[in-house]
C-alpha cells in the first residue's frame, strides 16, 4: 500500500539509510579471498568465536562456539528451529501478545498450541501472575522478547527472576528473541537471559545481524542454547538450510571485533526517536513508552475513533504515512487505538513523515 499510495513507509520495520561500507567492504574481501563454498554447517569458526567472545564481554557468559552458538539465516529461523526441536502435537507455548508475527504460525505448523496471554495496557508489562494461571503440564515454551517488538517495552531485572521462579522445577523452555538487544534506550540494560544462568540453561537465545548492522536484507543471525538443547536445535538446522551464506559469515566475524558499531546503536537510534516524538508534539498523536527496539507506538484516540486497522488504512491514502496497526499483533485484533511507527529512518524521511502527519493532523 506503501508503495500504490506513494507513502513514507514507516510501517515494516527496516532501516531506510546505508549499512557500513566497511562491512560490504570486508565481505567482498572475503569473497575475493576465495570464501564462496559450503560454509560449515554450524556457522564459519571466526563467527563463532568472536560472538562467544562478545557474549562473555557483554552477559558474562562462557559460551562454547563449537557446541552453543549455530548460525543461521536470520533471527525469524533461529526462532523456528529452536520450536521445532522440542514442540510436539499436544504440546502449549505461552506467546504474549502483541506478538512478532512468526510466533504463533511456527507454534501451530508443529502441531502445538499457542496460548495467548496480553500483556499490560498502556504499559506493554508481562503480567507474571496471569502468566502463572496458564501454566500447565502441557506449557513445553515461554516465548519473550526484549526490547519489544512492536511496543518498545523492555524486561528488567526483576522480570527475568520471576521469570526464573516460575519455570523452576518444570520441563518449560525459555525462547528469548532478543533481536533488538543493542537498542535500547535512556540509560537501561538489555536483560539477556544470557545473564541468568538458571534460565539460560532451559533456553535457545535468538540474534540478528540484520538488526546489529542495518542490513535487515541480509538475513544473518544466530541461536545460543546450551549444548543439549543445541543438539536439537542442529538437527532441524541440518537438513533445512543446511549452512549460511559463507562470505557475509567472514565479514562479520572481522567486524565484529569493532566493539562500538554495536555499542553506539541504542543513542543511534535514541536520537531518532527523540527527533520524531519531538516532531509528533506538534500533532494530536500521544506517544506510549518506547525504552528500545526501533517502533514506537502512538495513540491517535483525539483524531478518531476508528478501528486501528481503518486509521492506519486512511493514514497511507490521505495522509501519506504507511503505519502498522497494533491489533495485527494480536491474534482477537484487540484494539486499543495505537498504532506503530518504525522510526530506523534518515532525518529527511522522518522529517517528510512528520510535515505529512501534521498537514492531516490539522485537516482532521
Ligand atoms: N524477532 C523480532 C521481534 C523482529 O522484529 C524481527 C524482525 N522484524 C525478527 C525476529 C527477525 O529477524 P530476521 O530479520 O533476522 O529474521
Amino acid at each position: 500500500m506503501a508503495k500504490k499510495y506513494n507513502a513514507v513507509n514507516l510501517g515494516q520495520g527496516f532501516p531506510d539509510f546505508s549499512m557500513s561500507s566497511d562491512l560490504v567492504d570486508l565481505v567482498y574481501t572475503a569473497m575475493k579471498n576465495g570464501h564462496n563454498q559450503y560454509a560449515h554447517m554450524n556457522g564459519v569458526p571466526p563467527l563463532r568465536n568472536a560472538i562467544a567472545e562478545k557474549v562473555y564481554s557483554l552477559y558474562g557468559k562462557e559460551v562454547s562456539p563449537d557446541e552453543e552458538i549455530t548460525i543461521t539465516p536470520g533471527g525469524t529461523y533461529a526462532i523456528y528451529t529452536a520450536l521445532t526441536s522440542v514442540l510436539k502435537p499436544g504440546d502449549e507455548v505461552i506467546v504474549l501478545e502483541p506478538a512478532f508475527d512468526s510466533y504463533i504460525p511456527n507454534i501451530e505448523i508443529n502441531g502445538a498450541k499457542p496460548i495467548l496471554v496480553p500483556l499490560t495496557f498502556p504499559d506493554y508489562k508481562i503480567d507474571w501472575e496471569l502468566v502463572k494461571t496458564n501454566i500447565n503440564s502441557a506449557t513445553r515454551f515461554i516465548i519473550i522478547n526484549s526490547p519489544h517488538n512492536p511496543t518498545g517495552s523492555v524486561l528488567s531485572k526483576a522480570d527475568m527472576e520471576t521469570l526464573a521462579k516460575i519455570v523452576s522445577g518444570t520441563n518449560i523452555f525459555i525462547l528469548s528473541d532478543e533481536v533488538y538487544e543493542h537498542i535500547i534506550f535512556d540509560n537501561l540494560q538489555h536483560e539477556s537471559v544470557l545473564k541468568y544462568p538458571e534460565l539460560f540453561e532451559r533456553s535457545f537465545v535468538c540474534f540478528s545481524f540484520g538488526k546489529v548492522y542495518n542490513c535487515t536484507g541480509w538475513k544473518i543471525g544466530y541461536c545460543v542454547a546450551p549444548r543439549r538443547l543445541m543438539k536439537e536445535f542442529r538437527k532441524v538446522h541440518q537438513f533445512n538450510c543446511f549452512s549460511c551464506n559463507t562470505p557475509v559469515q567472514f565479514g562479520i566475524a572481522d567486524f565484529l571485533k569493532q566493539r562500538t558499531q554495536y555499542e553506539n546503536l541504542g543513542s543511534f537510534f535514541q536520537n531518532k526517536r527523540d527527533l520524531f516524538k519531538t516532531a509528533m508534539g506538534k500533532t494530536r498523536f500521544i506517544p506510549l513508552a518506547s525504552h528500545g527496539s526501533y517502533f514506537q507506538l502512538y495513540d491517535y484516540k483525539a483524531i478518531s475513533n476508528e478501528s486501528e486497522k481503518d486509521f492506519a488504512l486512511r493514514l497511507c491514502q490521505e495522509a501519506g504515512v504507511a503505519c502498522i496497526p497494533v491489533s495485527a499483533f494480536y491474534r482477537n485484533g484487540t484494539d486499543n487505538k495505537v498504532i506503530r511507527f518504525c522510526f530506523a529512518k534518515q532525518k529527511d524521511t522522518i522529517e517528510e513523515a512528520m510535515q505529512r502527519l501534521f498537514d492531516f493532523d490539522k485537516r482532521s
